[in-house]
């Protein structure tokens, strides 16, 4: 997969090229290409933003630089064009996986009080927000997208299972893990886990994903599943 992140602030994305994500891009599995919007500016002050038509606070990006950037990064339009945005859909482990499936993503990142819509109504197939709440860049949400569809490329991952097991990969939390030693502070590690016991093992780890969702986040399960074992209303 190869991603275009749009910024004005490239050296933002340093994080991107350490660890797994930077050890994908290292091994040919992720292409990222960080462009520097300021440097598209035709303004002789290489000025990208101004004041917004109408009044109001803040500054907004100006269409100029945003739209040659996007012409010379992408001029025909095979990328999947994201704008990060807190009006945009919510990101969720379906809408990664949904947009891990494309070969090319885009993305822009706005900064100040956003960027003129004009652009984005040229330019842009959608906004994605990554939660109910205001950052004051599009950096880091394009960082937390990046992060998440490069899990689903192939061999990102030492194991594939580590992303159809993990949490909301089937609705549910994931299960608790542990690892050496059994026995911590006085806390051993759960018996069924030493036993080598394969079925029993994934019931065990089943039960637990099923108490945490249910804990946790009822909303993700059925009205059935959400209430504890006997505790169903019966209809007759
Ligand atoms: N004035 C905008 C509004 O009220 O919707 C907020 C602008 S915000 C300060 C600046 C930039 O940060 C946005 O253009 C967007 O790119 C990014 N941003 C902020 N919060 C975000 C979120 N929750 N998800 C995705 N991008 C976000």
């Amino acid at each position: 997969m190869k991603i275009d992140i749009l910024t004005l602030f490239p050296d933002m994305f340093a994080p991107l090229f350490q660890s797994i994500t930077g050890r994908a891009v290292e091994a040919e599995k992720l292409e990222l290409r960080v462009t520097d919007i300021r440097s598209f500016s035709q303004n002789k002050h290489k000025k990208t933003d101004d004041y917004p038509f109408g009044g109001g606070a803040g500054m907004v990006m100006t269409c100029q630089p945003i739209y040659d950037a996007v012409q010379a990064v992408d001029p025909e339009h095979r990328a999947r064009r994201i704008y990060l945005s807190p009006k945009g859909r919510t990101l969720c482990q379906d809408v990664v996986r949904e947009l891990a499936g494309y070969d090319r993503l885009l993305l822009l990142c706005g900064h100040y009080e956003g960027v003129d819509q004009r652009v984005l109504d040229l330019c842009m197939d959608e906004e994605i927000s990554i939660g109910d709440y205001v950052l004051t860049g599009g950096e880091l949400p394009a960082m937390v997208l990046c992060d998440a569809v490069a899990r689903f490329q192939p061999e990102v991952l030492h194991s594939a299972d580590s992303v159809a097991e993990e949490s909301f990969s089937e609705g549910l939390l994931e299960y608790p893990h542990y690892t050496r030693p059994e026995e911590f502070m006085g806390l051993r590690v759960p018996e069924v886990l030493l036993s080598g016991h394969h079925a029993n093992i994934a019931k065990w780890r089943r039960e637990q994903a099923l108490r945490i969702t249910r804990e946790r986040r009822p909303d993700l399960l059925g009205p059935e599943a959400a209430s504890p074992p006997g505790r169903h209303a019966h209809s007759d």
